[in-house]
């Protein structure tokens, strides 16, 4: 019996993984929630002795029913292979009292990597079973790192090509350079005039557009998503989750069944969305603590109950944070209504009529277990400071974030439960504020003399990432407005 998935927004609607992961978005707008998530099946002491894609095998042949075996260990193997500089894939640090999951060690050095080394080939997959004769168009909205994780995912992968929208001025100057040095003939990036948020919207809507969609269809074409809404994307990051666990307890730092909780710098909700299936799942998880940065939406919803998005769009430091429209949200806020899809539908019209709902208080119980904190640029800036004098770590701006927030929580609380702050980019990603942040006075200009001077600093070789883009000429220069956006994809795939 396959496991189906079932949309937010209309419980009549079910498919199996595959379809869910083929379709990105229900066509009733909603997000593809499993009918149920299952448990884990193996013991820790089995789970400890397996290496990354083994375990990942493990958890999602649980999500993923309809891939035979032999197909998922397939995309698996394809995905945490040496583009990864590590075959730990998602390594543990210890610094200090706190423990560091760095996701940042695939080919783009952000945490992105882990789910978009294996979408390609999940999706790729289901189309062949699903028997899909179209061409899939990756359509995808960026705060910058997906971006560059999805191109680098999909370059060149047969049957597939790839629309990537970024904020023109709303990503860090390496992510910008990533993106337009993008090499692979089934590329396409374009800067949009405007916030994430503007972006996003943007992309939702030429998703939502069904004269275009039928267009594309008579030119062989067909519309998926390399968003954080693509369930393909959400459960390959639960493996991490029970791999950190796994990982501490294998190495005597925590006992079998031992809480622990995690910290997870947050923008989308995706990354702390797949910690909460983890706990769901049955892992052995007490806080998840919900890290923001100015733009501090969803700290404010933990608060109060009130979701809220009229507010001020602040540019911070942490630039993959600076978001109003948590998406991956609206999984969670279906799973605290008991999986009631008029509800989860209600407020989420809402949302987008009023820009803000408001839950029960029914609801506001079933939220025990999640912690709101929110850091400023500064306060990130400090942190940087002082755990590399103290500790010689170098934390990227987002991670920074993620700390700052935890030592709050921990001044407030005295909590001394065992806790796992979740790296999601390497600092070389954000060199010029980590830099600043670290020793203010002699920051060098150039992207390639910071990450020269970073290396001095930490002691960390420069990743491959860095390396490669140093000399890449720019190779995608189109700028649009939010409402031209529809219209370059058109004339990209000549249906003008
Ligand atoms: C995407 C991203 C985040 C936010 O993750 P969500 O899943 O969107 O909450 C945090 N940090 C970095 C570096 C990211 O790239």
């Amino acid at each position: 019996m396959n496991l189906m998935y079932k949309s937010t927004r209309n419980s009549e609607h079910k498919v199996v993984a595959s379809q869910a992961i083929l379709q990105g978005l229900s066509s009733d707008g909603g997000l593809y929630v499993p009918e149920s998530i299952p448990q884990l099946s193996k013991s820790m002491d089995e789970l400890a002795k397996m290496d990354y894609p083994t375990l990942a095998y493990e958890v999602m042949k649980l999500y993923f029913t309809d891939y035979t075996e032999e197909e998922l260990r397939n995309c698996i193997n394809r995905a945490y292979d040496d583009k990864f500089d590590t075959p730990h894939i998602a390594p543990i640090k210890a610094v200090g009292d706190s423990y560091y999951l760095e996701l940042f060690h695939g080919a783009t050095i952000a945490f992105k990597d882990m789910a978009l080394s294996i979408l390609p080939h999940l999706l790729t997959t289901a189309a062949k079973k699903n028997k899909v004769k179209e061409d899939i168009v990756i359509l995808t909205a960026t705060s910058g790192d997906t971006g560059k994780a999805a191109l680098s995912g999909f370059a060149d992968v047969d049957g597939t090509k790839i629309v990537v929208f970024y904020p023109k001025d709303g990503v860090s100057s390496v992510q910008k350079k990533q993106m337009v040095t993008q090499k692979g003939s089934n590329t396409l990036v374009i800067a949009v005039e405007g916030n994430f948020d503007d972006t996003q919207t943007g992309v939702k809507a030429i998703f939502n557009n069904k004269d275009l969609a039928k267009e594309m269809k008579e030119r062989g074409y067909r519309f998926s998503s390399a968003n954080s809404i693509n369930i393909g994307r959400l459960i390959p990051q639960v493996v991490y989750y029970v791999y950190a666990y796994a990982n501490l307890y294998k190495n005597g730092v925590i006992k079998n069944g031992e809480k622990i909780n995690f910290v997870v710098p947050t923008g989308n909700f995706g990354n702390i969305l797949a910690a909460y299936y983890g706990k769901r799942m049955g892992l052995p998880i007490d806080k998840l603590i919900c890290a923001s940065n100015e733009n501090k939406v969803l700290y404010d919803f933990f608060e109060t109950g009130r979701y809220d998005k009229n507010r001020e769009f602040v540019l911070t430091t942490s630039p993959s944070m600076d978001i109003l429209i948590s998406s991956n949200l609206e999984r969670l806020i279906y799973q605290i209504a008991d999986c009631d899809s008029s509800i989860t539908r209600e407020l989420m019209e809402a949302l987008s009529s009023e820009g803000a709902y408001e839950i029960s208080d029914s609801m506001k119980d079933n939220l025990a277990g999640f912690i709101g904190g929110w850091a400023d640029s500064n306060e990130a800036k400090e942190t940087i400071h002082r755990v590399y004098n103290e500790d010689k770590y170098v934390l990227d701006t987002h991670t920074a974030v993620a700390t700052t927030v935890y030592n709050n929580y921990m001044k407030e609380t005295g909590d001394k439960t065992k806790t796992v702050i979740v790296s999601t980019a390497s600092p070389y990603k954000f060199a010029d504020s980590v830099l600043e942040a670290i020793q203010s006075d002699s920051v060098p200009a150039e992207d390639y003399d910071q990450a020269l001077m970073l290396k001095d600093l930490s002691g960390v070789d420069i990743p491959k990432a860095v390396e490669e883009i140093h000399s890449a000429p720019v190779l995608h220069k189109i700028t649009c407005k939010v409402d031209e956006m529809e219209d370059n994809i058109k004339e990209y795939l000549k249906i003008i």
